[in-house]
C-alpha cells in the first residue's frame, strides 16, 4: 500500500469520497470531476499501479463490481448505457497511479464524441496482427 496514493487514502478513509459500492476486494466511488453525472471509479483495495499489476482473480472482482455498479446506474439513475474505460499508462491518460476503471454514464446527445478512427494501409493490419499475436504471453 502506497502512503501517498490518493486512491489508497480514499480506501483507508483518510480522505473522503462518495462511495457507491464496496466488497472485500473492491471499492467504487464517484469521480471528483465527472465526465457525466454518476461517473464512477472502480478500484482494487490493494494498491496496483496499472493493469499489469492486477492479477486475474482481482480482474474478475473488478469486472463483477463494474457490472453491479452499471446495473445500479441503470436502476437508480435511469442510465441507458455507459462507457467502461481504463486509461492504462501515462501515455493513455492515466493520471493516478492506482489502477482504476471508469464507468461513464451516457445520455442521448450528451456531446461526447466517439474516438476518431482511421483505416489501415496495404499490408499494415496483417503485419501488426502478426506482431501482436507472436507477443501474447499467458500471464
Ligand atoms: P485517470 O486519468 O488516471 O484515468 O483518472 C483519474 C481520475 O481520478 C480522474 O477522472 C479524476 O477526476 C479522479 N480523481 C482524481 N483525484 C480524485 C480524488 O481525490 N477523489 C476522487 N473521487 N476522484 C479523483
Ligand atoms: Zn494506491
Amino acid at each position: 500500500m502506497k502512503v501517498n496514493c490518493i486512491f489508497c487514502k480514499i480506501i483507508r478513509g483518510d480522505i473522503s469520497a462518495y462511495k457507491v459500492y464496496e466488497d472485500n476486494n473492491v471499492l467504487a466511488f464517484l469521480d471528483i470531476a465527472p465526465v457525466n453525472p454518476g461517473h464512477v471509479l472502480v478500484v482494487p483495495k490493494v494498491h496496483s499501479g496499472n493493469l499489469d499489476d492486477v492479477d486475474e482473480l482481482m480482474l474478475a472482482y473488478l469486472m463483477r463490481a463494474v457490472k453491479r455498479v452499471g446495473k445500479a446506474l441503470e436502476k437508480g439513475l435511469g442510465v441507458k448505457g455507459y462507457n467502461v474505460t481504463i486509461n492504462n499508462g501515462a501515455v493513455a491518460g492515466q493520471l493516478i497511479d492506482h489502477c482504476h476503471i471508469h464507468i461513464i454514464p451516457r445520455q442521448p446527445k450528451d456531446g461526447l464524441t466517439p474516438w476518431p478512427q482511421s483505416r489501415y494501409k496495404d499490408d499494415e493490419a496483417r503485419k501488426l496482427a502478426a506482431k501482436i499475436k507472436a507477443s501474447v504471453v499467458i500471464c
